[in-house]
């Protein structure tokens, strides 16, 4: 502190005294030698209120949005072969088919949503039983070797129903057929001796009709009682296009 402005702070301290501000003494009193006065000014500097824009300060704020929770669904236990896509109605029956006909039937069901025809599989594999060994015309189903399914429009209740309606529905059934043969399908509404547009198969090469020798070479690969029906599936190999 130069002499001055110790001079100037005692003036000032004296004139806080006279004037009955406040003032304190700090410093060398207790040490006598010196006194030093700090001074503080008199008058305490109004509190400084910043008065904010009343919508500034009323506005609360937004309350964070509640997460979205998944309603809970029941536990469904599903075969493991089940096809990934469950959205597919029916998809079960495809789940002991053979794969290159299940591609086919997923790929065939997701054109037929796509042009608004609505369809749910109904059937798929059945074993093979010496008494059930009867197709049509034949000596077996494709269904006992998981190489046919079925299926119907969800408008209609069952395969009765769709019947009845199958004059009203030719036209869809139609085009349900030939994508289904786009894709390399053998469509059952394709035969004149025994209309069955719910029923479609995938054997290249083959006719429909399972005859003798066809179900004796269908053993010899499966076993007698035809349960390895992939050892079937193999005949054919698997010419399923990887976008399928
Ligand atoms: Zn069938």
């Amino acid at each position: 502190m130069t002499p001055c402005s110790r001079l100037c702070l005692l003036a000032l301290a004296a004139a806080l005294a006279a004037a009955g501000g406040c003032a304190s003494a700090a410093g060398g009193a207790r040490g006598g030698s010196t006194v030093e006065y700090v001074a503080v000014a008199p008058e305490a500097a109004p509190a400084v209120v910043v008065a904010r824009p009343v919508a500034e300060v009323a506005r609360p704020e937004p309350a964070p949005a509640e997460p979205k929770r998944e309603p809970r669904r029941p536990v469904v236990e599903r075969p493991a072969e089940e096809p990934a896509s469950a959205e597919v109605r029916g998809a079960s029956h495809l789940a002991r088919v053979a794969p290159a006909l299940r591609a086919r039937g997923l790929a065939l069901y997701r054109r037929l949503e796509a042009e608004g025809i609505h369809v749910r599989f109904i059937f798929g594999y059945t074993p093979y039983t010496k008494r059930s060994r009867k197709g049509p015309g034949g000596w077996a189903t494709w269904h006992q070797f998981g190489l046919a399914f079925d299926l119907n429009l969800v408008d209609r209740k069952g395969m009765g129903d769709a019947k009845k309606h199958f004059a009203e529905d030719a036209e869809i059934w139609a085009r349900i057929g030939a994508v289904a043969q786009e894709l390399g399908l053998v469509w059952g509404g394709s035969w004149r001796s025994s209309y069955d547009p719910f029923h479609f198969e995938w054997h290249p090469g083959d006719d429909a009709v399972i005859n003798k020798q066809d179900l004796a070479r269908f053993l010899r690969a499966a076993g007698k009682r035809g349960k390895d029906v992939e050892a079937v599936w193999r005949l054919y190999g698997d010419d399923t296009p990887p976008e399928m």
